[in-house]
């Protein structure tokens, strides 16, 4: 299994942001939606699931098709940090479940995130709400300029 960096420590966080972007970088074309990567990482930096927006569906988003690849019950989440390279969403057209509501019916208790949402589509608050469930939320906007460059299609 690939691994890297543990988080939380030192440049772990830009390590994984990074990674991020790197799978964003994998996306099929919207004009309607971001593109976006995430990966779940252990506490011992053993990455979990890597995923990517419309990867297995046109309807994925990144959250989403990482947590696909992590067994529910894997004792690791517990432990884990979900990075993904934009603010994890609140709400949704094509699912039932944002990716808020999605990392909040796991255990992971930390996500960083490199760009806070830009009010293009829906109006996100999904750091608000799993910062209010109690998860540890990480901001890094020294890192987002990866992410606005992967979707400059759609903010210019
Ligand atoms: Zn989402």
């Amino acid at each position: 299994m690939r691994a890297g960096p543990p988080p939380a420590g030192g440049e772990a966080d830009a390590h994984w942001l990074r990674r991020t972007v790197e799978l964003s970088r994998s996306c099929p074309p919207s004009d309607t939606a971001f593109s976006v990567g995430c990966v779940v990482v252990a506490d011992d930096g053993t990455v979990l699931g890597e995923g990517y927006s419309r990867r297995d569906d046109p309807g994925d988003h990144a959250e989403e098709a990482a947590l696909r690849e992590v067994a529910a019950d894997d004792p690791r989440l517990a432990g884990a940090t979900l990075y993904s390279s934009l603010e994890p969403c609140s709400s949704r057209s094509s699912r039932p479940r944002s990716c808020s509501a999605l990392v909040l019916a796991t255990p992971v208790p930390r996500v960083v995130f490199a760009w806070r949402e830009p009010a293009l589509f829906v109006d996100c608050d999904g750091a608000e709400r799993l910062r209010a469930a109690g998860r540890t939320v990480v901001e890094r906007p020294d890192l987002a300029s990866g992410v606005r460059e992967v979707n400059a299609h759609l903010v210019g």
